[in-house]
């Protein structure tokens, strides 16, 4: 468990708050510990049971022959208070420590037998996701993703960024490419945003100079692939007065290895035990391939690797290509660069040489894989008002959508001197999903949500 404030919490106000991994500190001392029933063992007069809260498990012995019956008649799962003394225990097998019980509260009895005993029907999981999460596996979950947010803002707040929270709500239609969920709004139609972004660029264009955001974003994305959910985490972060976005890199870079070198303190060997898998902290810097070396690094040529929908990387030419980092470089990251600037929204700045010499024109952008796993999109900006008025009609944008909002308040923002900037959005629960080695984003979400997906 990651370090606490010193000051104990209070169960009720008499009553101070100890955790099972805590209970070597206060061996001796008589307790009341909170948490779960979740077997026992029996001897002739005595009762072991079988403690449990979030931090670990604890053997607890009940000597009879008074109340065996009530000891006898607790259900697993049922949450107890129990009181008594915290001693060694007499077999090393039972753990460093035990508690001597002198009385046990039962604050609500579990049916039994529980969901989780029975024989698991199908979508048992989601249905039952709170004795689901009870195990300690899915608990460490979000204490990682506790660490790294914590760690991410710590980061940036070290460097001067600015926390925002920008409307969920928004008029705008899909200026990415990805599409959005609508919803009514007054007698209007308005939608739920699949992105921060145009946000953030309002602060940059603000002269807020350094912000990020981390909150979620809604993707109205049928397509069911074990990566992709309908609601998820986006940490964004958007910078000004950069070059390039070799710059932005750079900072993930940083933030990444910060953020991942706290939660390898924090949680690297609870990680390892329940997951098998090593937190790495990446070496800087990242290798970095240019799309136009990918079909040949993958050996699928141009449509294995980009698929038809215009350089969209396909998900195995991404695994193709973290393999041949992997075996290149030792590196389990890779930035892809060099996306054509027409894969990319019209946004992305493009590269200034090739387009005059009427060959494909590349933009500043990049794309993070970590273990085949798409994490981040980012790159820089266009922010000179008469190039994006140009990359802006040339995108064959949905008149509508441009007429309504992208040219009254996204265009009209870069008439005002708006400063050189960029930024990325990593997506938290695919980055929980590459660090502990996890097939679904289903387990690094807390409450999933996917097309058809909206209970609980
Ligand atoms: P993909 O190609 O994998 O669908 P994308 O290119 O549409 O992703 P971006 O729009 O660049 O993704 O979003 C930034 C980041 O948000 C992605 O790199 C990824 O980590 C995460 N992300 C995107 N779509 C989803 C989704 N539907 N579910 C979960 N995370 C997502």
């Amino acid at each position: 468990m990651p370090p606490r404030p010193t000051a104990p919490v209070a169960a009720h106000p008499t009553v101070e708050r100890i955790f099972i991994c805590d209970l070597p500190e206060h061996i001796g001392k008589r307790i009341h510990l909170h948490g779960w029933f979740t077997g026992l063992r029996r001897a002739r007069t005595l009762r072991f049971l079988q403690l449990r809260d979030r931090s670990g498990t604890v053997q607890a012995v009940y000597r009879g022959p008074e109340g065996l019956e009530d000891v006898d008649a607790l259900t697993p799962e049922s949450a107890v208070r129990v009181t008594g003394t915290v001693r060694e225990p007499a077999e090393a097998r039972f753990g460093t420590v035990e508690i001597e019980v002198e009385s046990i509260e039962v604050l609500a009895f579990a049916e039994a037998p529980s969901p989780s005993d029975r024989q698991p029907e199908p979508g048992a999981r989601p249905r039952h996701r709170d004795l689901d999460l009870r195990r300690p596996e899915r608990f460490l979950v979000f204490e990682v993703q506790t660490t790294l947010e914590a760690a991410m803002r710590q980061f940036a707040l070290g460097r001067d960024f600015v926390e925002l929270h920008s409307p969920k709500i928004t008029s705008g239609g899909s200026e990415s490419g990805a599409t959005v969920f609508e919803l009514p709004y007054f007698g209007e139609s308005a939608c739920l945003v699949q992105s921060a972004q145009f946000y953030m660029q309002l602060a940059m264009a603000a002269g807020f100079d350094r912000v990020f955001e981390i909150g979620p974003v809604f993707r109205n994305e049928p397509g069911v692939t074990p990566r992709h959910a309908t609601e998820f985490t986006i940490a964004h972060f958007e910078m000004s007065w950069i070059e390039s976005h070799e710059d932005l890199m750079a900072l993930e870079e940083e933030l990444l290895r910060y953020a991942l070198s706290v939660v390898a303190d924090l949680h690297g060997a609870a990680i390892e035990r329940h997951f098998g898998v090593a937190v790495e902290v990446p070496p800087t810097p990242i290798p970095r391939i240019s799309l136009s070396e990918a079909p040949e690094l993958t050996g699928e040529g141009v449509e294995g690797t980009v698929g038809e929908s215009g350089g969209r990387l396909l998900h195995r030419a991404e695994q193709a290509l973290s393999k041949y980092a992997q075996e290149r470089y030792g590196h389990s990251f890779l930035f892809l660069t060099g996306y054509p600037a027409d894969s990319r929204p019209f946004y992305t700045m493009r590269e200034a040489g090739p387009r005059d010499a009427g060959l494909p024109v590349s933009s500043r952008s990049f794309d993070l894989l970590w273990r085949g796993i798409e994490l981040t999109s980012g790159g820089q900006r266009e922010h000179r008002h008469d190039r994006l008025a140009d990359q802006m009609s040339e995108a064959g944008l949905e008149e509508d959508v441009r007429e309504r909002y992208l040219e009254p308040y996204f265009l009209e923002m870069f008439r005002h001197g708006c400063p050189p900037h960029g930024g990325f959005g990593i997506g938290l629960n695919r980055l929980l999903m590459a660090l502990l080695g996890q097939p679904s984003i289903r387990e690094t979400s807390f409450v999933f949500r996917g097309p058809g997906v909206f209970v609980p």
